[in-house]
């Protein structure tokens, strides 16, 4: 399968996962893909209920290599979550306000969709991330190299 939809800044590929035994639609942050040391490029695509990873492997041309399916998912959570909402965002530290802003809009997002929204690296991002993780206002989850982040359910 190759591309079905594609804006500037993502690409969308529809694809079967053997999880969930349906066509799904994975979209991915073009830069990943254009701008890639090496290909294949791996992303990783957490879905579903019970949820699940789907890791695919894309080529330059945007076609998929191949894919593997993990069907354990571990989220860390920081101990006293403060899930992060427009009230909370008052006391975010200003460094990192622009990121929970992004994140507001986001819901769930890497560093480098992060980046796109704030127009800041996705080094800096990835570092105020992983500082608004350790503050207790977003959860997130480890695939492969990537940290997949989000705002926790108040009453989880
Ligand atoms: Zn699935």
């Amino acid at each position: 399968m190759t591309k079905v939809e594609e804006t500037t800044e993502t690409a969308t590929i529809q694809t079967f996962c053997h999880g969930c035994k349906s066509d799904i639609k994975v979209t991915v942050p073009r830069a990943v893909v254009d701008k890639a040391h090496s290909y294949p490029v791996s992303h990783a695509h957490l879905h579903g209920d019970p949820a699940h990873v789907l890791i695919i492997y894309i080529d330059r041309q945007y076609h998929i290599r191949g894919s593997e399916l993990s069907e354990t998912v571990s989220v860390e959570r920081p101990a006293q979550p403060q899930p992060l909402n427009a009230m909370v965002l008052l006391r975010v530290p200003r460094r990192y306000r622009e990121t929970a802003m992004a994140m507001l809009k986001l819901r769930q997002a890497n560093s480098v969709e992060v980046s796109f929204v704030t127009g800041k690296s996705q080094n800096a991002e990835s570092k105020y991330l992983g500082a608004l993780f350790r503050l207790g206002y977003l959860e997130r989850v480890r695939i492969s190299r990537f940290y997949q982040y989000g705002i926790p359910h108040p009453n989880r």
